[in-house]
């Protein structure tokens, strides 16, 4: 039990509060700050920046660098923030590769590929050509699509993809129809960033490798939301980033199974990744090493761990249960109102606490604006996954998403906002 769980593992929300600051924030008029926002950033406690700032204060150095003390500590912070993130994920340390973000992670995974598939063609698993298939779903953030569009481009081989149903649901069926022995590449998100559906990755993992094929999770929206497990999810490869998780910007991670990553050319080179270097040629360091060129974002992983043990100290488990009954209020509040359909399911099973919505009659970005005047931040537009707006033929959508500082009051002000935007456009 922590500071901040109830025996009963519920969050104590007034007291998670107090350490973000930044949530008393008054906006627009001197009203109080409702972040509903989380899916495109988390916004960040003491613990957090503290963590970061003693870094900076204290330790500050290049990790990986150098013999002298500072640089001494930067690394031992450096690699235990590693420890932190392997333990999170029920990993191995040697298979986290830090990045700049989640973006950055599907690129390494991407360009590796691509890179192998120039130096050794023929090579199975990690080399495509023409003939084999990458596939994706219509759900993916451009993050986890546009990569293996120019993957494809650059190797040859086809995308394909796996539709969505009208509820909001992967159509696994087109999943499956869509999988065979010429797909070499699974990418799939575990939570979509806009429907808030949480994908059965388990078992698409399982159907992709009897397949013959290598699965990608880009875990960004799940990794801060529930208790994960690389192990059951049986994934090959998963990636997610620190700003969405209470944790700093500028840092996420790759895990990778520690085989594939062994045979992986590398993506970006230069410092901290070579073994040995001469003027015609260059060895690399085995894995992580190899994928982390130039100086180490050690101050970013402190901050990362920080956050880390923060939710640790929370319980996954009652991140999740807490999540859960603001989804469950948010839809109940949607579906008491007129001329709104939310764009993703409308029930609590299976999805994560990311509610986007139309209403009938209003741009989305007008929605978005009056709920803005009244300090209610909500996202509005195609969040990055422009096919799902192709999908059910919608310009944009508004997208309010929660986290563990957020109450049942903070679902209320949504819906209060809704309201008058309705009020206002009539
Ligand atoms: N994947 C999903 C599902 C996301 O929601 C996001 C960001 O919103 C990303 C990937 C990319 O994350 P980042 O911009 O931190 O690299």
């Amino acid at each position: 039990m922590n500071a901040h769980s109830a025996p009963t593992a519920r969050l104590d929300v007034q007291s998670i509060k107090k350490d973000f600051p930044i949530l008393d924030r008054r906006v627009r008029d001197d009203k109080p700050l409702v972040y509903l926002d989380s899916a495109a950033t988390s916004q960040k406690p003491l613990q957090v920046l503290d963590a970061e700032r003693d870094f900076y204060l204290r330790h500050n150095a290049a990790a990986h660098r150098g013999a002298h003390q500072l640089a001494e500590e930067a690394t031992e912070a450096y690699e235990s923030a590693r420890q932190s993130v392997a333990a999170f994920l029920g990993a191995q340390e040697s298979d986290i590769v830090f990045t700049r973000n989640a973006t950055e992670a599907i690129n390494l995974v991407a360009y590796a590929l691509s890179n192998a598939s120039a130096t050794r063609p023929g090579g199975a698993p990690l080399t495509l050509g023409p003939g084999d298939e990458i596939l994706v779903t219509e759900m993916e953030h451009h993050a986890n699509l546009v990569p293996w569009q120019q993957l494809a481009e650059r190797t040859g081989a086809t995308l394909r993809w796996a539709t969505i149903t009208t509820e909001g649901r992967l159509d696994e069926a087109s999943f499956d129809r869509a999988l065979g022995e010429r797909t070499k590449l699974v990418a799939v998100t575990h939570q979509s960033n806009v429907l808030g559906t949480i994908n059965p990755v388990a078992s698409l993992a399982s159907r992709a490798h009897a397949a013959g094929a290598l699965v990608l999770v880009d875990a960004a929206q799940s990794v801060a939301h529930q208790a994960l497990d690389v192990t059951e999810l049986g994934a090959d490869f998963l990636v997610f980033s620190a700003h969405k998780m209470l944790g700093p910007n500028g840092i996420g991670a790759l895990w990778g199974r520690q085989e594939l990553l062994a045979e992986m050319p590398p993506f970006i080179t230069g410092g901290s990744m070579i073994e040995t270097v001469r003027m015609d040629r260059t060895t690399f360091l085995p894995p992580p090493q190899r994928f982390e060129a130039g100086v180490p974002l050690a101050p970013q992983a402190v901050g990362l761990a920080a956050a880390i043990t923060y939710l640790s100290d929370l319980g996954m488990t009652a991140v999740e249960a807490h999540e859960a009954e603001l989804t469950r209020l948010t839809l109940e509040g949607l579906a008491g109102l007129k001329g709104i359909s939310v764009v993703g399911p409308v029930t609590t099973e299976d999805r994560g606490a990311t509610v986007s919505f139309t209403v009938d009659g209003i741009h989305p970005h007008d929605v978005g604006q009056v709920l803005d005047d009244q300090g209610v931040a909500v996202r509005t537009g195609h969040h990055c996954a422009r096919p799902i707006c192709d999908r059910y033929s919608i310009p944009a959508s508004t997208r309010a998403s929660f986290y563990v500082y957020n109450t049942p009051e903070d679902v209320t002000a949504l819906i209060a906002g809704i309201e008058s935007a309705q009020r206002f456009f009539a």
